[in-house]
């Protein structure tokens, strides 16, 4: 092939990307940057205005919850000094699940800062044997491989990190290992409850999506309920969003208003937010498109 072919093909398939159903995703993740914030107490915002990714200052280190999205890393690594934390104190990168846009800088912390890598055991079989799942075949980038984790993330497990002790759940849906997770936070005067729940897009609950993988059933949308049921009742005062959404943007906004409390400590978010997922799954499921 010549230079110029070459560069032709380049084109060619740059083009074809931005024309793929999640291409426009990928072309300046910039435009998405959010000055990152302290959230609560040891719990800062590092991530966009789309994908999140949190900061835990776990007192030895700091925690990543999620790594951003692939194409985003320069960025999270600007969030992370910003705040005035140096990103090789980040000992531990926890992924909600295994999809494209939450574990974008993951191997490059362990690679440059030696970061340790935890996802679901799902999650991480998905990555050995249904690798086309974790749709990185829609990033652009072909800089971003796939890894094995340095850790698995099993049903129950409580692990420590630092002064920050913290639950798993698997909750199974999204991908087979989503995992929710739960831990305490304090601002050195009161402790909050922190939960997270990583994952609760329905684009792999679609029937072509479902058809592919090999569940004619669609069982994998009652799964998905039975996991949302599983964790309804937990206590949260501090909801840890995976994704943002309007009522993240609302207490976002509320908080640089500056008017005293904090809108993130809020002990109805997390069911608020799990019963509307519940209704609108079981409203997509009834949709006739989706059957
Ligand atoms: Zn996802």
């Amino acid at each position: 092939m010549t230079m110029r072919e070459k560069y032709e093909e380049y084109i060619r398939r740059q083009k074809e990307m931005a024309s793929a159903p999640m291409g426009r995703l990928w072309t300046n993740q910039e435009s998405r940057y959010i000055e990152p914030f302290r959230l609560f107490g040891n719990v800062y915002y590092v991530g966009d205005s789309w994908v999140c990714v949190h900061l835990i200052d776990t007192g030895d280190g700091l925690l990543l919850l999620d790594a951003g999205n692939c194409g985003a890393t320069a960025m999270l690594i600007h969030a992370i000094w910003s705040l005035g934390f140096n990103p090789a104190d980040v000992r531990w990168v926890i992924l909600s699940h295994g999809h494209l846009d939450h574990f974008g800088a993951a191997v490059f912390m362990r690679r440059m800062f030696g970061s340790k890598i935890y996802l679901g055991e799902p999650d991480a079989k998905m990555f050995r044997e249904r690798p086309e799942l974790s749709l990185i075949q829609e990033n652009p980038d072909v800089s971003h491989g796939l890894f094995e984790p340095d850790e698995i993330i099993r049903d129950g497990d409580v692990k420590r990190f630092g002064n920050t002790e913290i639950k798993f759940y698997l909750v199974p849906g999204h991908t087979m290992g989503a995992i929710a997770c739960f831990f305490d936070v304090t601002d050195g005067t009161s402790v909050m409850r922190a939960g997270f729940f990583g994952g609760l897009g329905f684009n792999t609950l679609g029937k072509d999506y479902l058809i592919e993988i090999g569940d004619t059933e669609y069982k994998t949308r009652q799964i998905c309920l039975g996991s949302i049921a599983k964790v309804r009742n937990e206590h949260v005062d501090i909801f840890l969003n995976n994704h943002v959404d309007n009522r993240f943007k609302k207490k976002l906004a509320l908080m640089r208003e500056n008017q005293g409390g904090n809108p993130f400590v809020d002990p109805s978010t997390w069911g608020e937010y799990l019963d509307e997922k519940r209704d609108a799954l079981i409203a997509f499921m009834a949709d006739p498109k989706n059957i």
